[in-house]
């Protein structure tokens, strides 16, 4: 299987956009793709076997102009130099967007955790931990969860790292569980993101949230999250999708409902909701895609709006919860039919304003009530999109356009 996340063809051909018409000298241009610092380590793991295997991992800090790198590890079989670095850039732009007081970072080690016990990942993660921590710190560069690593590997990560170390160190990782240092609100923080930018967009729009209807493809972390938020505001979320289909329904469907059977882990197809209407697989997806809806929320994987089927999209805005779910040809077909997209760096940046969050009441030994992490998020999330907002309309360019000159702006005035 290919790695999930491949933004950076995608970001590349936006950054010249933004730093176009930003004016920038090549050589700031050509800057923004260079890291700061590259690392390789070799891990060798005692397997359950007793054999004992070699690893490769990497750590790449794109740019701390803005603060401490930040960007998440991930464990992949094809995580490979090139990869973490692509990544690395595009968290850049994303904290500086968000207002975060971050650079960009990403890590990673080419592994396919599957073929792995729990004992096994655990030595690999605590060998990592060993490995870059004389460039990772609190202060520095702090990773955070990616595909295929979760809180017990930050918990190994954050444990090995005070060993090594010889102090405690809660905030060298986040992502934790809350019991170790982890904030509340993380785990819905990227769907209250999405839903407080649709509230925002349709409030710049002059449109209402309330009664608009919604198609969300994604049941996950994001897209079910969003569901919820979007619906208990009064949206009508239309139509639904998961990997074994999409529910539709042109009065709303009951997210109430699904949300409750999502929470044991149960596909879309399996539940039965009366007034609702399954379409399995990729054609149900590919439907939810088209569907007759005022906001399309692509939250399940990268490069589903394409080429191919852009000029059939009828939404007229679209909001990307997922990383990537546009391709550089996709987006000129939509900016040339007039819709409107919030980019996934704005769009799903409530997950990492969180993450900051988390390293902030670690680093002060707080601990912020729901209340206090929804009220800040909300603070932060509605002044990037304000900010994205004007730049949109003073330089009369695409939304996406306007992050990435928000982004890299803020970035030079920094430096
Ligand atoms: P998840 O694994 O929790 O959920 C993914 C959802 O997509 C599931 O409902 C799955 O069934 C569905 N899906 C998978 N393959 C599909 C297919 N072929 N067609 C339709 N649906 C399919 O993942 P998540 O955490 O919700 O992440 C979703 C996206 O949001 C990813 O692009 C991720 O990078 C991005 N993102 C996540 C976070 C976060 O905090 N979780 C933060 C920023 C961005």
């Amino acid at each position: 299987m290919k790695s999930q996340y491949q933004p950076f063809e995608n970001a590349k051909a936006v950054i010249r956009k933004a730093a176009d018409a930003l004016h920038l000298p090549e050589e700031t241009y050509r800057f923004l793709f260079c890291p700061e610092r590259e690392l390789t380590v070799s891990l060798p793991v005692k397997m359950d076997d007793g054999r004992t295997e070699i690893f490769s991992g990497y750590r790449v800090q794109h740019s701390s102009v803005l603060g401490p790198c930040k960007g998440g590890i991930r464990f992949h079989p094809d995580t490979n130099m090139e990869e973490v670095k692509a990544l690395s850039c595009w968290m850049t732009l994303k904290c500086s967007v968000a207002g975060l007081p971050f650079g960009g970072g990403k890590g990673g080690i080419t592994v396919d955790p599957s073929g792995l016990s729990e004992a096994e990942k655990e030595r690999l993660t605590r060998a990592y931990a060993r490995a870059i921590a004389p460039i990772v710190g609190e202060t520095r560069d702090v990773p955070a969860p990616d595909v295929n690593t979760n809180g017990q590997i930050m918990t190994w990560f954050y444990e090995e790292y005070s060993q090594t170390v010889g102090k405690d160190c809660p905030a060298v990782v986040t992502g934790k569980p809350i019991e170790k240092g982890g904030s509340l609100g993380r785990s819905e923080a990227t769907g209250r993101g999405v839903w407080l930018i649709c509230a925002e967009l349709m409030k710049s729009l002059g449109k209402e949230l309330r009664g608009a209807r919604v198609a969300i493809q994604g049941n996950g972390n994001v897209g079910g999250m969003t569901a919820k938020f979007l619906s208990e505001a009064g949206s009508k979320i239309v139509a639904l999708s998961d990997v074994s289909g999409a529910l539709f329904c042109p009065d709303g469907l009951d997210i109430a409902k699904i949300h409750e059977c999502s929470l044991s882990h149960r596909l879309l197809s399996t539940l039965d909701l009366p007034g609702a209407t399954f379409v399995p697989g990729d054609e149900g997806n590919r439907m939810l895609l088209e569907a007759d809806a005022d906001l399309l929320i692509p939250a399940a994987m990268e490069n589903q709006i394409t080429a191919e089927n852009a000029a059939r999209i009828r939404a007229p805005y679209i909001v990307e919860a997922a990383n990537g779910p546009t391709t550089v040809e996709a987006d000129a077909i939509l900016d040339a039919a007039g819709k409107i997209v919030v980019p996934d760096i704005l769009a799903n940046s409530g997950g990492v304003t969180v993450s900051y969050f988390e390293w902030k009441q670690n680093m002060e030994q707080e601990r912020w009530t729901l209340e206090e992490v929804n009220d800040r998020l909300y603070t932060m999330i509605t002044g990037a999109f304000a900010t994205v907002w004007q730049t949109a309309k003073e330089y009369r360019c695409s939304l996406r356009t306007a992050a990435y000159m928000a982004a890299i702006q803020r970035i030079i005035n920094a430096e």
